[in-house]
């Protein structure tokens, strides 16, 4: 069986507060079997890291971990801007978000370069939760599945199948994301098994233990709903997880 996830996506937005406040309704909750991670902007990684170990066990029990939001694909070296996975890797960071659309759209990471970040990711010893999804261009065009192969497909050939043992697989597709219009539960669950499906033919162990979010306007609304498909493991959150109450009620909601 897979552990739920439930991740929160800050993008360029949160703040100190809202980790303080955050930290504060997941310390009082209930231990459940859902797993979290908090992804803020980097800058805020290290106060984050701080806050979250001030609450020790606490919140280590309950699985509360740190994420970033992008790493730089090299190493080390002249990449103004960029963050190093060993950078993230020291300020705390368990996880990082690979490939977001909003990163392959606007900041042109091609498919190559989201399978040079996961690759780096793992090399680092981060885990990578890797984001594919299709636009509503595609899904009218019945393209949905050919998007999402080949989006997966560029990493799976670079990586190799088994390092999907330690990854966390995303759909997200691209017009339930802040549209408020998430995907139906029959929808996030055909892509899920589909894309599971791919998986578990390359490597059946690997493709059954992998776990696969939904991610697109959830909210405590729809996510028992999409979080009850058999292929759905959670959730990655991006509008909701900017209140600390409405996500926290995600957490629940997956456990
Ligand atoms: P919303 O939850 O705001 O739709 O964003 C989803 C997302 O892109 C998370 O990475």
């Amino acid at each position: 069986t897979r552990r739920p996830l439930v991740a929160a996506n800050w993008k360029m937005g949160g703040s100190q507060q809202l980790a303080q406040e955050l930290f504060e309704k997941l310390s009082r909750l209930h231990d459940g079997l859902s797993e979290v991670v908090v992804c803020p902007p980097s800058v805020y990684l290290d106060s984050v890291q701080r806050m979250l170990s001030g609450y020790g066990q606490e919140l280590t029990q309950k699985l509360v971990s740190l994420g970033a939001q992008n790493l730089s694909h090299q190493e080390f070296g002249a990449y103004t801007g960029e963050i190093s996975g060993a950078m993230l890797k020291e300020f705390g960071c368990s996880y990082v978000i690979i490939g977001h659309s909003e990163r392959r759209r606007m900041y042109g990471e091609t498919s190559d370069m989201v399978a040079e970040k996961f690759a780096m990711a793992q090399k680092m010893g981060l885990t990578p939760i890797l984001c594919v999804g299709e636009s509503l261009a595609a899904r009218e065009a019945n393209r949905t599945f050919e998007v999402l192969t080949g989006e997966l497909d560029a990493v799976v050939d670079k990586v190799g199948i088994m390092a999907f043992d330690n990854a966390v697989l995303a759909y997200e597709p691209l017009w339930a994301i802040g549209t408020g219009k998430s995907a139906t539960p029959e929808q996030a669950q055909e892509v899920h098994a589909f894309l599971r499906q791919r998986l578990t033919g390359l490597s059946p162990c690997v493709g059954e233990k992998l776990r696969i979010l939904y991610g697109g306007s959830v909210k405590s609304s729809n996510a028992a709903d999409l979080f009850n498909q058999p292929d759905v493991d959670g959730g990655l959150v991006g509008g909701a997880s900017l209140n600390a109450s409405e996500f926290t009620t995600l957490c629940r909601i997956a456990s």
